[in-house]
């Protein structure tokens, strides 16, 4: 069995930070949440900026890991039913996540733990559960066996969470209001695949945040596309980060909540990028995951409804590369072998 584990590879990648005669960026590179994570700030209390950041990221670790037995995700997943005091800010990100399943048609659930584990992704021991095996874990799926009172929670017997597809994305917002209370009004940061771009680079042009090309996954400057973002969120969630292989197939960490598998959607990754309003990080890291799981026509379909307002690009298995028309302007294609197409 060959293992794979992208979790060191940042999905998208900021290019050309630096400019000739502007002062020198604080920056801090932080590995945390099973994934390097850099803070950097141009101006404002930069410094004091990154070393919070990094602090932050730190606390939230602590808070919601599913791995750390003494945070309050593990506290919750192994309460056996009982009520758990895990607070407000977790209650919070719990609601939101709530919000996002039904929003989504429940392609994203955080209940999916267990079935996740059956596939050997918390432990990296990969094995392919029978049908009847997941079956059985799926009884357990479902916000509906997920209770939030005031600062409470519980989970029904059985059922257990995992925070890894929106945690990122909530640490992106945290991340991003302690720059704006240091007074950084131009900087990035990037916690794996999710990044925000404050501002604009030192000489007033925008960010330029490279999209991973998924079929290069091991060359961090292989790129599908490149945008150019001032004060915005991009997010990719994408099927090459983190698989394994067995017997020729492949088998990668996002899963289908209908099946409990791999979520075949003909996509190989899903950006979704909106602009800086605080709860953007969250948002962009939930729908990634969900509009992945959707795969294109479904994925196109939400985005038309209007439910949120974000654009995409999706990375297709048959060699497309589509973006949604708030982009056209955005986006410039870069991998070769890709077909780029506009949708509105
Ligand atoms: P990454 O964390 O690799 O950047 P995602 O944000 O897409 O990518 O989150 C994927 C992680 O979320 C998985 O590793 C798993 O823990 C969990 N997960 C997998 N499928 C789903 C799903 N359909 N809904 C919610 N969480 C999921
Ligand atoms: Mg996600």
């Amino acid at each position: 069995m060959r293992r794979f584990t992208g979790c060191f590879l940042a999905a998208l990648l900021l290019l050309g930070l630096t400019a000739c005669g502007a002062k020198e960026p604080e920056s801090l590179q932080v590995i945390a949440m099973d994934t390097s994570m850099t803070f950097t700030a141009y101006d404002g209390e930069g410094e004091e900026a990154v070393s919070a950041a990094g602090q932050e990221v730190r606390r939230l670790e602590r808070l919601l890991s599913k791995t750390d037995k003494e945070s309050m995700v593990s506290r919750l997943n192994t309460a056996g039913g009982e009520r758990v005091a895990v607070g407000e800010e977790v209650c919070s990100l719990l609601k939101a996540a709530e919000t996002y399943s039904r929003a989504t048609d429940d392609t994203f659930d955080i209940t999916l733990s267990p079935v996740s584990s059956a596939w050997g992704f918390t432990t990296d021991s990969f094995r392919v559960p029978e049908r009847a095996e997941l079956d059985a874990l799926l009884k357990n799926v479902g916000m509906g066996h997920v209770s939030i009172q005031g600062d409470t929670a519980s989970l029904d017997a059985g059922t257990q969470i995992d925070l890894g597809a929106i945690a990122k994305g909530y640490a992106s917002d945290c991340v991003a209001e302690i720059f704006r209370e240091n007074g950084v009004a131009n900087g990035w940061a990037a916690l794996g695949g999710n990044v925000v771009a404050l501002g604009s680079r030192p000489d007033g042009s925008p960010w330029r945040v490279g999209i991973q090309d998924p079929q290069k996954a091991d060359d961090p400057n292989a790129f599908a596309g490149m945008l150019q973002l001032k004060d915005a969120y991009a997010v990719t969630s994408g099927s090459y980060q983190r698989f394994f292989e067995e017997n020729g197939k492949r088998y990668h960490h996002i899963l289908d909540p209908a099946t409990g598998a791999p979520a075949e959607s003909g996509l190989l990754s899903v950006t979704v990028v909106a602009d800086d309003t605080a709860g953007n990080g969250t948002m962009c890291d939930a729908l990634s995951t969900a509009l992945f799981v959707m795969g294109e026509e479904r994925a196109l379909n939400f985005w038309r409804s209007g439910a949120y307002d974000f654009q995409l690009v999706l990375v297709t298995q048959d060699g497309r590369v589509v973006i949604t028309d708030g982009l056209a302007d955005t986006f410039t294609s870069e991998g070769d072998g890709y077909v780029c197409e506009t949708v509105s």
